[in-house]
């Protein structure tokens, strides 16, 4: 392992353009359930007996908003019990030490942004949990908090529209301009690419790591467990992020 990090390190520091791609693992290791053990909510059935899919569904949010929000304040309530760790602090402080270096993320928690990554070089692909913006008028809002201690759907202040948050739900398309920075950044290339927590189940998260290897890139997976993805790239770093991020981090000079 020493000597897997070390090489990644040494790539890491001749690159100029490098992208950490990330999912529910980095924040497992703050407490949050991965998505497959998102407190049995994603293992099946709501309690009204539908697919979770259905519940967070972009369709379920106009039919039945309380439905909706009832397992979107529990996500909400989840994220807000958690605070980022040591995994997301190495990535902001690895973005500090390279001016080229994305985060492309798919997780809703705004962890990295609270680790601080900033924002002008982090893509959240799937949106985020806060602020809610309301679906009527457009005004965004900023109490979450205040609004999962009272009745659901929370309401907006100025038109008692209904709030939503920016997370894509099921069957809802990606956030065009989230998109547009991915690929105008896809097109300039990326030198090492890696791979954070995910089970890569989606193109947009494949792309970029097949990408890099077609161009000569350095491709690495930082996981606990193998993934589709682990045949396809040059390294894999097999442990938990919370570990592996600060002892890579510790090998790159600050400059
Ligand atoms: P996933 O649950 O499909 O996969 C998680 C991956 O993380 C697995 O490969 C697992 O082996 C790995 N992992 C577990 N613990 C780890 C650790 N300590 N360090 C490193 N890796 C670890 O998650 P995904 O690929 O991100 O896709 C799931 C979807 O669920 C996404 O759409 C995401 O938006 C959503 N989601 C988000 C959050 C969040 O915001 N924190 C949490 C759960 C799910
Ligand atoms: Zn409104």
């Amino acid at each position: 392992m020493e000597q897997a990090i070390l090489q990644v390190a040494r790539a890491i520091e001749q690159a100029e353009r490098i992208l950490v791609i990330t999912g529910a693992g980095v924040s497992a290791d703050s407490g949050l359930p991965t998505y497959r053990g998102l407190g049995g909510l994603y293992n099946g059935h709501t309690a009204e007996g539908l697919p979770i899919e259905a519940a967070l569904s972009g369709p379920m949010l106009q039919r039945d908003p309380a439905l909706c929000w009832k397992y979107l304040a529990e996500l909400s309530k989840a994220c807000l019990a958690a605070r980022p760790n040591a995994g997301h602090s190495a990535i902001a402080e690895l973005q500090r030490r390279k001016p080229g270096c994305w985060v492309l993320t798919q997780n809703i928690d705004g962890y990295h942004r609270a680790a601080g990554s900033p924002a002008q070089r982090l893509i959240e692909i799937h949106g985020e949990l806060a602020p809610l913006f309301c679906q009527s008028c457009g005004a965004e809002d900023d109490e979450l908090i205040e609004h999962l201690q009272r009745p659901l759907p929370p309401r907006c202040a100025r038109c008692a529209g209904v709030l939503r948050p920016s997370v894509v739900l099921f069957e809802e398309r990606l956030p065009e301009a989230a998109l547009g920075k991915l690929y105008d950044e896809l097109r300039k290339g990326f030198d090492v690419v890696l791979a954070v927590g995910t089970t890569a189940s989606f193109p947009y998260i494949v792309e970029p790591v097949m990408q890099a290897r077609k161009t000569g890139g350095f491709t690495v997976e930082v996981n606990p467990s193998s993934t589709d993805l682990s045949r396809w790239v040059d390294v894999r770093l097999e442990g938990k992020a919370l570990d592996v991020l600060p002892a890579l981090l510790s090998h790159i000079p600050e400059h």
